[in-house]
């Protein structure tokens, strides 16, 4: 298949017709048809293009879509999107989408079935299986939890506990620690902050546009942004101060800054007195963390760390390390302890329930739909043991391990395979590895696009309709981003489906019909979000012609105290917990202490592999995108990153091919060679490397970081360990 470049771009665009400038998608008499004088219909939905679904007006001329525009209310967007945003609006109309159910009938051939077959077939074969095997041998996989209200339906029908996220590879240490440390999560209230530390979190390349607008504003304000990271991010060129730092030892920095705070008396000794407890014990466990230790691990100089620990505690509370997780929480063996340990140096600073420094999000209390719920059945323990006596009894079963499930249908434990709305292959550890989903007696995907997921393992594709074509419930808008006042906004249908797609709701209805569980699948979108927005006073045609609702400031501030004046966070003592207890009692340490790496390069030829975020690209997700692809290739996207220290060593110069290899893959790419980034490692962009043959713009382009990593898991919190891997890597491609 050919690679996209921008002359594959342009033959792609004269072959459909389309003008050059103008995108690929709309052949030259619908671009005409779409341009002509028509009055423009200004849709407020939610973007698709990231998980922070921030509010857009799409523009429809003629019934197609022809632009979107930030919203102004919305707290995610705040009037605007970001590249990503604008690009994927456009997917409506890619060539690659799925377009009708598939059936798989040989290694890289589908035919097209209708509808009524693949209910019916997939129907007899789910019911086949959880007779023979029980519910729990099925497992429902999706991205986020959008799926989780029609899922949770489904697998109580059938008795299996099996819901898996992909949050392994994301998140899983924040959302395990915070509950247990705080009882909720507390996020940065930028825009009031005097000083923002940001470890690993970088808000300029997983963009949210009102987030960066926020840390803006406070540098305007005079606030001080300091930027510690192995590579210099794309909000590093905001900061104050790039710190480079040896990837993997963020938690000996974070150590050493609480054995400044603590030793200089620089905390909030009223704060931690008054709402912290097992301080002693964490002060036992890490008083000889000094900044001298940590140097040696974490290349930071010690007067460095002095410096930063110092300033914090001169600006507290109006300071607070970022809780943000790219790096910090799926990535290392130490992952869990760093993300308690952010949680240790935000309480020591005094900053949590203040403004300035650390506040909880705003959310609104939504109501349910009144729906038949399916008789109890006896559930099996979790087929992945998340939450179940045994390894990985501290996972949270909400989030599972999702890397674990080629493994189990290896075992002959999974049968059956439903993934919503989710690529593991490409986002997840050894895509080899993961095609052994496809063994399992039943493998369905829900996508829009030919994903490799859907084409290297799905026995059945059952295509979901686009973002704009569809209806979903109302959410409240929190998270990452602090608002005292709480917003619900919700994704409107923008336009008719372009092609024979279909809602997860109408795919989970045509389903049950089958397996007789229609009963409970009786009812609608539009009866579901009206019944959640009745709570609140108002009715969902007010809420369709905003799109997005701003309530009465619901967040307050100051320590939440009982009705008896004592501490009254959700955890057992009421207070910050700097020990978790659970941890303990699972044979792990209760404080954060000192992990190093599971793995260090050690030759002169090798590096810690690390990836993340292009502000144009949300993972894999946009890398089908032309326009998106367009900006890659501009801007030499698909490259790696590589200090330039490490590559005069090697020979090797900007621009050239190198070959990079681990135990598993041995690929090539060609490298940036520069001084903005640690010298241990190598970074990859996250978009690249795609292999699914059908989504023919990203097919073959750059590399997938995923490639070289190994099927890990973490036990506290499950995850991926996606940076806990050494390449080697050499010039040229031999
Ligand atoms: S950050 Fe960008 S891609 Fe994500 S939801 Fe907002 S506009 Fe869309």
């Amino acid at each position: 298949m050919p690679k996209f470049s921008r002359r594959t771009f342009l033959k792609m665009a004269a072959a459909t017709g389309a003008i050059g400038s103008m995108p690929v998608y709309l052949n030259r008499n619908k671009f005409l048809e779409a341009a002509e004088e028509a009055s423009i219909e200004k849709v407020p939905t939610l973007c698709n293009g990231c998980s922070n679904m921030c509010g857009m007006f799409v523009h429809v001329k003629n019934g197609r879509v022809w632009k979107a525009e930030g919203h102004p209310i919305h707290l995610k967007s705040r009037g605007r999107l970001c590249a990503r945003g604008h690009g994927t609006v456009a997917d409506i109309y890619n060539p690659h989408r799925v377009t009708q159910p598939m059936k798989r009938v040989g290694e890289d051939r589908f035919e097209p079935i209708t509808w009524e077959q693949a209910y019916q077939e997939i129907g007899q074969k789910l019911m086949k299986i959880v007779d023979e095997h029980g519910g729990n041998s099925v497992v429902w996989m999706e991205h986020g939890t959008r799926g989780k209200q029609y899922a949770d339906i489904l697998l109580d029908y059938i008795g299996s506990p099996n819901y898996i996220t992909h949050y392994a590879t994301c998140f899983t240490s924040k959302t395990n620690v915070w509950p247990k440390m705080v009882g909720t999560t507390l996020y940065g209230d930028h825009e009031n902050a005097d000083y923002m530390l940001f470890v690993g979190r970088n808000f300029a390349g997983g963009i949210i546009p009102n987030g960066m607008n926020k840390v803006l504003k406070a540098k305007e304000r005079g606030a001080k942004l300091v930027v510690v990271d192995p590579r210099h991010c794309e909000l590093a060129i905001q900061a104050d101060e790039w710190i480079p730092i040896r990837p993997g030892t963020d938690l000996a920095f974070f150590l050493a800054l609480a054995h400044v705070l603590i030793t200089e008396k620089l905390y909030d000794v009223q704060f931690v007195r008054q709402y912290v407890s097992g301080f002693d014990e964490f002060w036992q466990a890490n008083k000889n963390c000094t900044p001298e230790w940590a140097e040696k691990i974490t290349s930071v100089p010690a007067d460095k760390i002095r410096e930063i620990a110092r300033e914090m505690a001169a600006k507290a509370p109006r300071a607070f390390l970022e809780t943000g997780y790219h790096g910090l929480n799926a990535h290392y063996q130490n992952s869990v302890q760093q993300a308690q340990a952010n949680v240790v140096i935000n309480a020591l600073l005094g900053n949590m329930f203040k403004v300035g420094g650390l506040l909880p999000a705003a959310s609104l209390e939504l109501g349910q739909l009144d729906k038949p719920v399916p008789p109890a059945k006896e559930k099996g323990p979790r087929v992945d043991g998340a939450g179940e006596e045994g390894p990985y009894a501290t996972v949270e079963p909400g989030r599972g391990i999702p890397q674990l499930v080629p493994k189990l249908v290896d075992e002959g434990k999974v049968k059956a395979v439903f993934i919503y709305h989710y690529n593991p292959l490409r986002t997840g550890p050894d895509p080899e590895y993961q095609k052994k989903m496809k063994d399992a007696e039943l493998v369905v995907s829900i996508p829009i696009d030919w994903n490799e997921t859907s084409y290297h393992t799905a026995h059945y594709i059952l295509p979901e309709s686009f973002f704009l074509e569809r209806m979903e419930t109302p959410v409240n808008v929190n998270g990452h981003i602090t608002h005292l006042s709480p917003q619900i906004a919700y994704r409107a249908k923008v336009v008719e489906p372009v092609h024979d797609t279909r809602s997860l709701l109408e795919i989970m209805q045509g389903l049950a019909k089958e397996i007789g569980a229609s009963k409970y699948f009786d009812f609608t979108v539009e009866e579901e979000a009206e019944a959640m927005v009745a709570p609140l006073g108002i009715t969902m045609e007010e809420l369709r012609q905003a799109g997005c609702l701003e309530f009465p400031a619901t967040v307050k501030t100051g320590f939440p105290m009982s009705a008896l004046g004592k501490p009254s966070l959700a955890t057992p003592s009421g207070k910050v917990e700097f020990s978790v207890g659970v941890y303990k009692a699972n044979g792990f340490s209760g404080v954060p202490r000192w992990i190093a790496p599971k793995v260090m390069p050690e030759k002169d030829n090798e590096f810690r592999l690390i990836h993340g975020k292009q502000p144009w690209h949300s993972h894999h997700i946009t890398s089908n995108n032309p326009y998106l692809m367009a900006i890659s290739e501009t801007y030499n996207g698909t490259w790696a990153w590589m200090n330039s220290q490490r590559a005069k060593q090697l020979g090797i110069k900007n621009g050239d091919k190198v070959t990079i290899a681990s135990d598993l893959a041995q690929k090539q790419v060609q490298v940036k060679v520069t001084e903005l980034l640690h010298p241990d490692c190598i970074w990859i962009p996250s978009a690249y490397g795609g292999f699914s043959p059908k989504a023919e713009v990203a097919y073959g382009v750059g590399v997938n970081y995923n490639d070289f990593l190994p099927m890990q898991v973490e036990p506290i919190a499950g995850s991926v360990m996606g940076q806990e891997v050494i390449v080697t890597v050499r010039k040229g491609v031999n």
